[in-house]
């Protein structure tokens, strides 16, 4: 794959070979931003999204009208989004198989951006390997109105408890009101292994810290509480990837930050897909360099 682009031009959706139609279509009305300034970003992004973007079983959310109009998540096509979308079939619970699309290069994500998708959300492992995860994802849930300084203090008190276990993790600003605490694994588990880990890991956690976590999915148990979501890592879950825009007021972004720099934020939502330039310079920064690269195991039980 190459980009036909003169040395020093910003990469857009063109330079990869993938036509925006209706490029002047409004998506983000807030900040007037159309569909061909989200192909953009993401053609911009591309070095850094495709890390965890590539080969991994993908749900869409799609807007074909721009943020604000009607949306749905999408699993499956049938080829409709051209070459570059692949498939791979994967066994439902009852036996049958099902064609889940996943892209291999920035085509596949640009065509699914051309047929109307803002948001994209990854299963926790990659075609090659779709019964072994190759991460864990706690998604930290915030009560309305609980500020985003609890959500920090949370996610740090999580990456020590994971340390002392001997794992790894590095935090994500959602590009919503929470943050995503990341721990990279080496597929070495399943996933009901897996499962069983966050989920047993998140019970231990609110029964020791119950002022600060609940584990139970019931928004009345909140109640100015994080809602620490294990369910993320169970099979066929997605989470949303990094670097993937939101459809939601200001085109966010999920951005990977670092433990050492949280102080500085005050909301999920801090980076926006106007912010191509400073994401890939934070990304090859010394802070980020190492974002979520570590070959790590899961605890024995
Ligand atoms: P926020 O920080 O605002 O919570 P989020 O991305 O964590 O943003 P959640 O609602 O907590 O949003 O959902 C966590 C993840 O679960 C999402 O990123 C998405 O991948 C997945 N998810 C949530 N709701 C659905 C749904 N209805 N269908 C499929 N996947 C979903
Ligand atoms: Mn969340
Ligand atoms: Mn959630």
């Amino acid at each position: 794959l190459k980009k036909s682009e003169k040395k020093g031009t910003p990469a857009t959706a063109e330079s990869f070979g993938i036509e925006i139609s209706s490029p002047e279509r409004i998506i983000f009305p807030e900040l007037g931003l159309t569909k061909k300034d989200l192909a953009d970003y993401y053609a911009q992004v591309e070095p850094l999204i495709m890390v965890d973007a590539v080969e991994r079983p993908m749900t869409l959310i799609r807007f074909p009208s721009g943020r604000t109009g009607e949306s749905f998540f999408q699993k499956h096509d049938k080829g409709t989004f051209g070459p570059h979308v692949k498939q791979i079939p994967i066994e439902e619970k009852d036996g049958h198989f099902e064609d889940y699309l996943y892209f291999d290069d920035i085509r596949g994500l640009l065509a699914c951006v051309q047929m109307g998708t803002i948001e994209f959300h990854g299963w926790g492992s990659r075609v090659a390997k779709v019964e072994y995860p190759d991460r864990l994802v706690f998604d930290l849930d915030p009560d309305v109105g609980l500020d985003f300084g609890s959500v920090k203090e949370a996610a740090l008190l999580l990456r020590e408890l994971l340390k002392g276990l001997g794992l790894e993790s590095w935090p994500l600003l959602s590009g919503g009101k929470g943050m995503h605490v990341v721990v990279p694994l080496d597929a070495s588990e399943d996933w009901p292994t897996v499962k069983s880990f966050a989920e047993r890991f998140s019970r231990a956690i609110s029964e020791a810290e119950p002022q600060m976590f609940t584990a139970n999915i019931r928004k009345e148990q909140r109640k100015g509480r994080i809602f620490l979501d294990w369910l993320r890592n169970q099979r066929g879950a997605t989470a949303v990837l990094p670097y993937s825009a939101r459809g939601r007021e200001g085109a966010p972004v999920a951005a990977p930050v670092a433990w050492d720099e949280l102080d500085r934020y005050e909301s999920g939502h801090h980076f926006s897909i106007r912010d191509a330039n400073e994401l890939l310079e934070r990304a090859s920064s010394k802070a980020l360099a190492g974002w979520c690269k570590a070959k790590q195991a899961l605890p024995d039980a």
